[in-house]
C-alpha cells in the first residue's frame, strides 16, 4: 500500500485535533527549515517522553516512509498514545528530533505539522452539524467558503457519509461518527495521518468493516502517509505496511506486517501478534550453507528432532525457543521434509469456522487450528502432526533483566 510519491507538505497546513485551542496556536511557518530525516513521512529520532520524571517513551526511533501505514502496537501502557502526541505536538519529548514531511517539527505547535488526528471516542462537536464539523480545520484558517464547501463534500464523500451532512452527531451511530471525524481531519488534506485507537469504541462486526473502510480510504488516497495505534493485532495486521511493537516504552520489533507475523524476532512479537505455539528445543545443527536464502538448522525437542529456519546468533547445544502458529500444524503431511511429531489429543473445540485442538508431545502443550473436521480427532487419541520447516522460526531467548 505504500507509495513511491513523496507529499510535498504545505507549510503552515494543520489539522485541528478535536479539542485544541485554536485560537492559542498560531500557525507557524517552517519552509525555511533543511531538509531533514523522514523524507514525506514521519521520523522519531531518538525521542525520550518523560511524564513527571518518569520515562514512558524511551529513545524511540522509529522512520515512517511516505504513503506508507505504519501500526504502532503493544500492550496498554506501553507508549503507543504517547509517541502518537509527541509527532502530533501535545507533548514536549524530553530528547530527541520529530520530523514530518521533510521538516523538523520539534519545536512547531501543534497547528504548523501538517497533521490529521483522530481519537478513540469521535470527538466532535455535539452543537454542530456533520458539515460543520467536518468543515472546522479549513474554517479554523480561514479558507474560502467555496473551498470549504468543495473539501467538506469530498471528505465526506470518501467515508460514505454524504447523505448525512445536515445531521447531528447524536443521530449517528458510533460507526458512522467515527467515518465523520475521519473526514474531518481528511478535510485539511493532511500528509500525515494519526489514528489513535479509532475503532476500539466499536463492536467487533463494525471495526471489522471500518477496517476495510480505512483500506479503501488509503487506496484512495496513496501518498497519505498513516501512524496507526492500536492494540489490536488483527486491526494492524490487516491495514499496515509495517508494524511496530513496544514494550514499556521501547520499540521491541519492527517489520514488514507478514514478515513479523511468520518471523517474529522474539517472544514477545510472537505472542502479541497472534496465537503461537513455543517449543523449549536446543540447538543441533545451526545450517551449513551461510548465505543461501532457505537453509535450516536442527534441534532437538524432547525425543524429537525438528528442523526450522535457521538463524544467526543460535550456537549448536544453546537452547531457544521454536515458533509454529497453530495454523501452520496438520494432521497429514502436506510435504516431503516436514517435521513430524507424535502427540495425543487433550481437547477438541469447535467453533464454527474451525477447529481448535490441544495437544500434548514431548510433556508442552501444542495448539492446531484447522478447517472444520468431519471426522475430528477423539481426546485421548494418539496422532502425528506435520509442519514445515519454513514455518518454523526460532527465538533466541530473552536473557534476564536484559
Ligand atoms: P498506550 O497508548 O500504549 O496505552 P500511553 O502512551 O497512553 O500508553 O501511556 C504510557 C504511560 O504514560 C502509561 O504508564 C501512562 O499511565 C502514562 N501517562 C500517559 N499520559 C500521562 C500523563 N498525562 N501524565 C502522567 N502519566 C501519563
Amino acid at each position: 500500500m505504500s507509495s513511491a510519491a513523496a507529499p510535498e507538505f504545505g507549510a503552515g497546513e494543520a489539522s485541528i485535533p478535536p479539542g485544541a485551542d485554536l485560537a492559542a496556536a498560531p500557525a507557524t511557518s517552517a519552509v525555511d527549515a533543511p531538509p531533514v530525516p523522514g523524507g514525506g513521512g514521519v521520523a522519531f529520532e531518538g525521542v525520550t517522553v518523560a511524564y513527571k520524571g518518569d520515562t514512558v517513551l524511551a529513545d524511540f526511533t522509529l522512520t515512517v516512509r511516505p504513503g506508507e501505514i505504519m501500526a504502532v502496537i503493544g500492550p496498554s501502557g506501553s507508549g503507543k498514545t504517547t509517541a502518537l502526541r509527541a509527532i502530533a505536538g501535545f507533548v514536549r519529548p524530553v530528547s530527541g528530533r520529530l520530523f514530518a514531511g521533510g521538516r523538523d517539527v520539534t519545536d512547531l505547535p501543534p497547528r504548523a505539522r501538517g497533521i490529521g488526528m483522530v481519537v478513540q471516542n469521535y470527538a466532535l462537536f455535539p452543537h454542530m452539524r456533520v458539515a460543520e464539523n467536518v468543515a472546522f480545520g479549513l474554517r479554523a484558517r480561514r479558507a474560502a467558503e467555496d473551498k470549504v464547501r468543495a473539501e467538506v463534500a469530498s471528505a465526506l464523500a470518501m467515508v460514505g457519509m454524504s447523505s448525512f451532512a445536515a445531521r447531528y452527531p447524536r443521530e449517528l451511530s458510533g460507526g458512522q461518527q467515527q467515518r465523520v471525524a475521519i473526514a474531518r481531519a481528511l478535510a485539511i488534506r493532511p500528509e500525515l495521518l494519526l489514528l489513535d485507537e479509532p475503532l476500539s469504541a466499536l463492536d467487533a462486526q463494525i471495526r471489522q468493516s471500518m477496517v476495510e473502510e480505512l483500506a479503501r480510504l488509503h487506496r484512495t488516497l496513496p501518498t497519505l502517509t498513516v501512524l496507526y495505534v492500536t492494540h489490536d493485532q488483527t486491526e494492524a495486521l490487516t491495514l499496515a505496511d509495517r508494524i511496530a511493537i513496544l514494550r514499556e516504552g521501547r520499540l521491541v520489533a519492527l517489520g514488514p506486517s507478514r514478515e513479523l507475523y511468520q518471523r517474529p524476532p522474539n517472544r514477545f512479537a510472537a505472542e502479541f501478534l497472534g496465537r503461537a505455539n513455543l517449543l523449549p528445543v536446543v540447538m543441533e545443527a545451526p545450517g551449513e550453507t551461510p548465505g543461501s536464502g532457505d537453509r535450516t538448522a536442527a534441534v532437538r525437542f524432547g525425543a524429537a528432532r525438528l528442523r526450522a529456519r535457521a538463524r544467526a546468533g543460535i550456537a549448536a547445544s544453546e537452547s531457544c525457543l521454536l515458533c509454529v502458529r497453530p495454523h501452520d500444524l496438520f494432521l497429514a503431511p502436506r510435504e516431503p521434509g516436514a517435521n513430524s511429531l507424535s502427540a495425543s489429543v487433550r481437547e477438541v473445540r469447535w467453533k464454527g469456522d474451525l477447529h481448535d485442538i490441544v495437544l500434548e508431545a514431548e510433556g508442552q502443550t501444542l495448539r492446531l487450528t484447522s478447517a472444520p473436521l468431519r471426522a475430528p480427532p477423539e481426546p485421548g487419541a494418539r496422532l502425528t502432526v506435520h509442519f514445515s520447516p519454513a514455518d518454523a522460526t526460532l527465538i533466541i531467548p530473552e536473557r534476564p533483566h536484559g
